[in-house]
């Protein structure tokens, strides 16, 4: 991707839950290769806004663009085929597929995608490998430590090469050693 280009814009963005203003009136943009923290208390909005923008969660007003397609006049299909293609969303407790093996759960967003068996076993044996657990790929998330879960919820974000990753206090749960190594895997 060119340097420069903003992949992410959020503009004029409000959001309420019944007569809760959660997010008021958020603007921001991201260019591409830039790592982004949003900081704030706890309640402040932050999970809101990375559920909005995700499309997990549907905003009240305004307006989200990545690599310049906007997101205005979706329709839930549009919606789910954004998410798949654009966005890998890590969730501070992994939220993995507990009977599915390690492999099966960083392929799955390849098969959702139509990718076919083979070319998404290739794929996530790939990003496996990337993120150190090649000795893991069979055995089934709870038989694994906290950190290595994350890494495969990374992995299973990243096998779709998406323009945007977006992730909720992705160490939260872990050690601080552990939060180490997710914050370079990230970077
Ligand atoms: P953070 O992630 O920064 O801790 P959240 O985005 O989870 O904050 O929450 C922001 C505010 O919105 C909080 O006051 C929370 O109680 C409220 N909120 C979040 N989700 C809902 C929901 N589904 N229904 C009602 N209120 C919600
Ligand atoms: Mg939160």
């Amino acid at each position: 991707m060119s340097k420069g280009k903003s992949v992410l814009t959020v503009k004029n963005l409000n959001k309420s839950f019944g007569n809760f203003q959660a997010l008021k009136d958020i603007n921001f943009r991201v260019e591409s290769g830039e790592l982004v923290a949003i900081l704030g208390e706890s309640g402040s909005g932050k999970s809101t806004l990375l559920n909005v923008i995700s499309g997990l969660d549907e905003l009240d007003s305004g307006e989200i663009t990545i690599n310049g397609i906007s997101t205005r006049d979706f329709s839930h299909k549009e919606w789910a085929i954004y998410r798949n293609h654009y966005i890998g969303f890590v969730f501070q407790e992994y939220n993995l597929v507990d009977d599915l093996s390690v492999i099966e759960n960083v392929e799955l967003p390849l098969l959702l995608q139509g990718v076919s068996a083979s070319e998404a076993r290739e794929k996530a044996l790939e990003k496996c490998k990337l993120l150190g657990l090649t000795n893991h790929t069979h055995k089934l998330p709870n038989r694994i430590s906290g950190g290595q879960q994350q890494r495969v919820a990374i992995a299973r974000a990243l096998v779709t090469d998406p323009k945007v990753i977006l992730a909720d206090e992705p160490t939260g749960a872990l050690d601080s050693e552990n939060a180490r190594i997710i914050l370079d895997v990230l970077k």
